[in-house]
């Protein structure tokens, strides 16, 4: 049996019920207090549940909180950047108390029993400074913080059912199973690729530059909550899979959701994300430019030089950092900042605004930019869009 590096904390945490123990809690769950879950809320319930957040096993209580936002670490000192929380409003905290259990519910499906352990208010401006190193209400994840209800309640969940999903069914894979597939592959070197965008022509390089000192490449692309700008999930992972077909080599690569909403904590998120990867079973973790950033809260290499905030070895996974990539004419081929010696003249890149006015006019890029299959899915998206058909 191929050594699989060991998930966050040494034990992948399952909080999933079943046979027997499933129906007692889904007859019980009728009977107790309802939390409604916000979508980020259940994707982080599905993602404690299923491992993937090993070792939290349920939404945080106050002491994990405080040294969470404060430390970066967990009580006992485990490495974590985020907090996982569950908000209620005043009128819910006011019936709910430390010793419950309460029954959480997403789109008014019942999923899961909490035995609440805490119930605390917290500082939302102090959390926004210290997690997103901003307090503006611009920022998209400040403003969800904000928008949240005083309350939070935390403590260990049991999950009856699974949130009702529909979509990439076939691509939803928790850890135990991508850890089963790498088995299965013999990958003992993994690399994890998060996106929440398209992949064009230099996140492909960025990729194979990876896989070529790797066993095999996880492309794990986020299908949780994203801002409304930001390209629909079911067209990424068209793009994605036009991209693989053609271009990737089947047996060194896997296709998989990550149900994660985005933060858009920059550099935190970016932490977090490496854990999670690893819990997923990848050794290694691709952060690029501005991983998981927003406008212009955070420097091109916050996402990157955070890594060093923490001990060797703390974190487990080893991070990959890349600069920005391109087409170069005088190369002959995709470089970056690190590699080519020559002028801007002689790259091919393209703001993301000019990118998108030309899909939107069903121009496609340069295919050294984007190739050519990625840029029809995003045309035939971006017609769509116009013609107001819902995508
Ligand atoms: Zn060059």
């Amino acid at each position: 049996m191929t050594a699989q590096i060991p998930p966050h904390g040494g034990t992948l945490v399952t909080r999933i019920a079943r046979g027997h123990e499933r129906e007692e809690l889904a007859t019980k769950a009728r009977t107790l207090t309802c939390v409604p879950l916000s979508s980020r809320e259940a994707s982080d319930l599905e993602m404690i549940a299923t491992g993937a957040m090993s070792p939290l096993t349920g939404f945080m209580g106050h002491d994990a909180y405080e040294q969470v936002v404060d430390t970066m670490h967990l009580p006992g000192g485990i490495a974590w950047s985020l907090p996982v929380t569950l908000a209620v409003d005043e009128a819910l905290a006011g019936s709910i108390s430390v010793g419950d259990e309460v029954t959480l519910e997403a789109d008014g499906a019942p999923l899961a029993v909490m035995e609440v352990t805490d119930k605390f208010k917290r500082d939302k401006r102090k959390e926004a400074l210290e997690v997103y190193r901003t307090d503006a209400e611009a920022h998209p994840g400040v403003a969800k913080v904000y928008a949240q209800g005083e309350w939070l309640i935390g403590g260990p969940v049991r999950l009856f059912a699974r949130p009702g999903h529909t979509d990439f069914l076939e691509f939803r894979l928790d850890p135990e199973e991508t850890r089963a597939l790498f088995r299965d592959k013999g990958w003992r070197r993994v690399v994890g690729f998060q996106t929440r965008n398209p992949i064009h022509r230099a996140h492909e390089y960025i990729q194979k530059c990876a896989l070529e000192v790797a066993d095999g490449l996880l492309v794990h692309p986020l299908v949780g909550e994203t801002k409304a700008d930001d390209i629909p999930a079911a067209v990424r992972m068209e793009c994605y899979r036009v991209l693989l077909s053609g271009y990737y080599p089947k047996d060194r690569t896997a296709l998989s959701v990550f149900p994660a909403a985005m933060r858009y904590a920059g550099p935190r998120e970016a932490i977090f994300h490496a854990l999670v990867r690893k819990n997923y079973g990848c050794t290694h973790f691709i952060v690029g430019r501005d991983h998981a950033g927003v406008g212009d809260y955070y420097g091109t290499f916050d996402a990157q030089y955070i890594f060093d905030e923490f001990e060797p070895g703390e974190l487990g996974i080893t991070p990959l950092f890349f600069d920005h990539s391109f087409f170069c004419r005088a190369c002959e081929g995709m470089a970056s900042y690190k590699t080519c010696p020559h002028d801007a003249e002689h790259h091919v890149i393209l703001s993301g605004t000019k990118v998108r006015a030309m899909l939107r006019d069903g121009i496609e890029p340069p295919h050294e930019f984007t190739r050519h299959e990625v840029a029809q899915v995003l045309i035939t998206h971006m017609l769509r869009k116009g013609a107001g058909t819902p995508s």
